[in-house]
């Protein structure tokens, strides 16, 4: 019976070893430059432009500091509101990395994900997650229950860096549409 008594208690072990793999990888894969983030700001400049009637959401996803997509959000072209860029971004990643999982990739986003593309985040296993404008309180990926990251045995680190263009994007986003529908 002596497997049994090995096997009896097998997931703190787990658990510390991947909780040490991750850390090993933060130290590489998992950092980021700033030219990175320039090169985001840029482009999220650029695109919010052309936004017409779509909210400011723009998503990129690296795999080992290389760009792998880009997608813009696309409810209003789609008329779905599951459309959102995050979402679009790892469905885009997934196919092109031909992976069900995204462990070594990190998603950048302008406006921090809300609890739907949170579940598809957790659900990819994406380890890293940087956007640009925190959500309103009880709306965003951080506002997840204690027990919700508990409970899974892995949660992406969260990083905001605030940024005015996504602050200036999403204010003016929202102006235009009080004033279309006032
Ligand atoms: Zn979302």
């Amino acid at each position: 019976m002596r497997g049994s008594l090995n096997d009896k208690n097998p997931l703190p072990n787990q658990r510390n070893l991947s909780a040490r793999k991750h850390a090993e990888k933060e130290n590489s894969d998992l950092e980021i430059d700033d030219s990175i983030l320039r090169d985001f700001i840029q482009r999220m400049e650029n695109l919010v432009l052309h936004a017409g009637e779509e909210i400011p959401s723009f998503t990129r996803i690296y795999h080992k500091h290389e760009l792998v997509c880009e997608t813009f959000n696309e409810v209003e072209k789609n008329k779905d509101s599951s459309f959102h860029s995050e979402i679009l971004c790892i469905r885009d990643a997934k196919e092109k990395l031909k992976t069900r999982y995204l462990s070594d990739c990190i998603l950048i986003t302008s406006l921090e994900p809300c609890l739907m593309c949170a579940g598809t985040i957790l659900l990819s296993r994406i380890p890293k997650v940087i956007y640009l404008l925190p959500a309103k309180q009880g709306e965003g990926i951080s506002s997840l229950s204690i027990e919700t990251i508990y409970s899974r045995n892995f949660f992406p680190e969260l990083v905001c860096i605030p940024a005015e263009i996504s602050k200036n994007a999403f204010k003016s986003f929202f102006k235009a549409r009080r004033k279309k529908f006032n």
